[in-house]
């Protein structure tokens, strides 16, 4: 489903050049949760944003559900997003729409009529379980409510894989439970690949099939959880 080869991220700055991914290779398998985790400035976002073009490889190729992220453009880099959704540590909701409006937002851009969009969004705020909240301004909502509608807003045009930034971050220990109980959920039911990036090994460890452990831009090390972070 995913495929990273001989891929290098190099920032220039000031202070001179930065290698924030440097030769990474990996291959994740359809329908799989697969986790990358690293202390900051390892090269997580980096990596992950190579996932669906919000930063093309200095080198390498990325392929990502038949699409060639890393060559791609205009566009065909939009077409290729409707499959490659993300969600996000500070949610990045639109906050001048309600809870409805914020997750029909992706079927309008691609041009979904109105009836059929109406219907779309009623079956993701269930699916979700946002059932009441669909009038609501962002500000009113909680921190997991407002990941929910994130969830919501990036599944609404059937993507085959979802990229996960850090999207637990900013929520209490309770909230990320229920958060990761419904990327499993969605996982399950619809098959979908997910890709998540964290700090936490909590993470990982509750929700994670494989891991891959990232150290200055590289792949350190590799496998099942369990086998990557035996339990004592
Ligand atoms: P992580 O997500 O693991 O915290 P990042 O991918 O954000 O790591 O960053 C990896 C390295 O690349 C860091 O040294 C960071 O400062 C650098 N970096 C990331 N984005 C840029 C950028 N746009 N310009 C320059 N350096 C960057
Ligand atoms: P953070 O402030 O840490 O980025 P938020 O969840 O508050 O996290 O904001 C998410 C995004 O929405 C940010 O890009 C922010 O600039 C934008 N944003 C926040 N508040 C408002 C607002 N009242 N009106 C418009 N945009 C907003």
């Amino acid at each position: 489903m995913i495929s990273i080869k001989d891929v290098k991220k190099i920032f220039s700055t000031k202070n001179g050049k930065v290698n924030a991914v440097d030769n990474v290779n990996l291959e994740i398998n359809e329908g799989e949760i697969f986790g990358v985790i690293g202390y900051s400035g390892a090269g997580k976002s980096t990596l992950i944003r190579m996932l669906n073009g919000l930063e093309i490889p200095t080198e390498g190729v990325v392929s990502v559900a038949g699409n060639e992220v890393s060559r791609i453009k205009g566009a065909s880099l939009r077409k290729a997003r409707q499959e490659i959704s993300m969600i996000f540590q500070h949610f990045n909701l639109l906050w001048s729409r309600t809870v409805r409006e914020n997750i029909a937002f992706p079927l309008e851009i691609a041009g979904v009529p109105k009836k059929a969009r109406l219907e779309r969004v009623n079956e993701l705020i269930k699916l979700v379980g946002l059932d009441g909240r669909e009038d609501a301004y962002p500000s009113q909502l909680s921190g997991g409510q407002k990941q929910r509608v994130g969830i919501a807003r990036a599944l609404a045009n059937n993507p085959k894989v979802l990229l996960c930034d850090e999207a637990t971050s900013a929520l209490d220990p309770q909230t990320t439970d229920s958060i990761l109980d419904l990327l499993v959920d969605i996982n399950e039911r619809l098959g979908l690949t997910i890709v998540l990036i964290t700090h936490e090994m909590h993470v990982i460890r509750k929700i994670c099939h494989r891991v891959a452990v990232m150290e200055g831009g590289r792949i350190v090390e590799i496998g099942e959880v369990l086998d990557v972070f035996q339990k004592p």
